[in-house]
């Protein structure tokens, strides 16, 4: 059978590194992203006969063209997409820049929008085909000093719901993850004052692990998640309780 073709975005690092290699795993040729050269030629290295990393930029939209372009002149037009890819740069609303503003939302929401958008002809022309973008808890609870990250997730989850009614007459699910604390750069960068207060809220009392997001991504990409569409799945430990 012909390996269907997974694009992951952010796929050099943390969780869309481990989804990567999940669904390599699972017998996808996973096309991971990084926002440089090295770090896509690393992804190829990882995945070997797997996969292959591509160069991408969320928040530019030439880089994102690109991108696509390379991918399905390349593997050809990816049957699954995990918009993971995601950046922020905290500070309260008072002291907000507007270019803190902006690439939050540029790379986190408008971004999956420029990559949707492309991919979804060629889902439409199978019609077959999964979206999973990788939203956060914060979204639901809110977190001082991340106006701009909340909002960029927050408007991922509707974006989410609107698509999916869009595209489920043809086969194509669209759904959101939305993860509480998972360890990774992102998290390190807090201090221990801030983990532990975090920790603490915690049912579980741990932080989730890259692999548990991984899996979650698989289930969602798989022929058994048929009928499941506009959802927005959380997984952490208990923080926020739906
Ligand atoms: P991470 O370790 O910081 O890795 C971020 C990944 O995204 C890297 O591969 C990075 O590529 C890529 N990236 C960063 N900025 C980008 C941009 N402008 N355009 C394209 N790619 C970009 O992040 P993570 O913790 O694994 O988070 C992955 C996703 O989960 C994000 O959407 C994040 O918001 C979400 N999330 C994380 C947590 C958590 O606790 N970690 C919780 C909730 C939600 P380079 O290596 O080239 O920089």
């Amino acid at each position: 059978m012909e390996r269907k073709i997974a694009l992951v975005t952010g796929a050099s690092r943390g969780i869309g590194r481990a989804i990567a290699q999940q669904l390599a795993g699972d017998g996808f040729f996973v096309v991971g992203s990084a926002t440089s050269e090295a770090g896509a030629a690393g992804i190829s290295a990882e995945l070997g006969e797997t996969g292959a990393g591509v160069e991408l930029r969320m928040e530019d939209a030439a880089s994102v063209a690109a991108a696509v372009e390379q991918i399905n002149a390349s593997w050809g037009a990816p049957a699954v997409l995990v918009n993971n890819a995601g950046l922020t740069r905290d500070n309260l609303l008072l002291r907000m820049q507007d270019d803190q503003w902006n690439e939050v939302v540029n790379a986190n929401l408008t971004g999956a929008f420029r990559l949707c958008k492309p991919m979804l002809r060629s889902m439409m022309k199978a019609r077959w085909g999964r979206i999973v973008n990788i939203s956060s808890v914060v979204a639901r609870m809110g977190n001082a000093g991340q106006t701009n990250y909340a909002a960029s997730k927050s408007g991922l989850e509707g974006f989410t719901r609107a698509l999916a009614q869009e595209v489920g007459s043809r086969s194509i699910t669209v759904n959101t993850i939305a993860p509480g604390f998972v360890a990774t750069d992102m998290t390190a960068a807090l201090t221990e004052d801030q983990q532990t207060a975090m920790l603490a809220q915690v049912p579980l009392g741990r932080m989730g692990e890259v692999a548990e997001v991984a899996h979650l991504v698989a289930f969602l990409v798989g022929d058994n998640a048929g009928y499941i569409t506009g959802e927005t799945i959380h997984i952490n430990g208990g923080l926020y309780m739906a």
